[in-house]
């Protein structure tokens, strides 16, 4: 497992990440890595400077181009689920957005790619998560529903915007005892948090977590 150190970025609202990581543990978040790895990360410089007095609430915040940062809450469920049965080397990232989520993963796992599909957002979290000194995430411009063939297999999918269905491609760029997480289900409609499982080739194992709301796969 890769370790970059992220101590010391971003201490000026250090007082406001504690509090919020007490939030996330009265939620119900346990993993030790995640909260020691959340409690340092700078939330405030992934979105715009108008908005970063409110970047240590646990809500979802506006980022520009219809999308959102995710929840604090979410970021750290999605992580938890993720690493829950041993941190991936190689990860994917579907949805780049703000790149706090990328961030997140890039401080525990050892590879992670992240695909974006609108290009002022892939500049801007691409040049963030470079001058806070991550070498360890490489930034795609692309339709993620395709996933990233060229690194595929992947230890782990993560999918930080809602498709209807599993797109199948994604299926098939993880490894066997590879884990996806991601939320399925329509906009408007019910969408749940779901771990898929790759038991063997053609052999998935599907759990069902909590209800959620993302921005739609598109
Ligand atoms: N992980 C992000 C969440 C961003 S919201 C964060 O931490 O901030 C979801 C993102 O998915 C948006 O930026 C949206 O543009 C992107 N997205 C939606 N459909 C996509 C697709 N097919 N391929 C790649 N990115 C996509």
């Amino acid at each position: 497992m890769s370790k970059l150190n992220i101590d010391g970025i971003g201490m000026t609202s250090q007082r406001a990440r504690d509090r919020l990581i007490d939030v996330l543990m009265q939620k119900g978040i346990k993993d030790k890595e995640v909260l020691r790895v959340l409690r340092k990360l700078p939330r405030h410089l992934f979105m715009d400077e108008a908005l970063a007095s409110r970047s240590y609430e646990n809500t979802a915040l506006p980022i520009g181009h219809g999308q959102t940062i995710s929840q604090p809450y979410i970021v750290a469920r999605m992580t938890e689920l993720l690493i829950e049965k041993g941190t991936p080397t190689k990860v994917l990232e579907v949805g780049t957005g703000s790149g706090y989520q990328a961030a997140t993963l890039g401080a525990l796992v050892k590879e992670l790619h992240t695909v974006e599909i609108i290009e002022p957002l892939y500049r801007s979290s691409r040049d963030l998560l470079y001058s806070l000194g991550f070498r360890n995430i490489r930034t795609h411009l692309s339709d993620g529903s395709w996933g990233w063939k060229a690194n595929a297999p992947y230890d782990a999918i993560i999918v930080t915007a809602a498709p209807n269905e599993i797109p199948s491609t994604l299926l098939d760029q993880l490894a066997i005892n590879g884990r996806m997480v991601i939320p399925v289900g329509k906009q408007k409609g019910a969408q749940s948090l779901q771990v898929i499982t790759r038991e063997s080739t053609d052999s998935f194992k599907t759990e069902e977590h909590e209800a959620v709301q993302f921005v739609p796969l598109v």
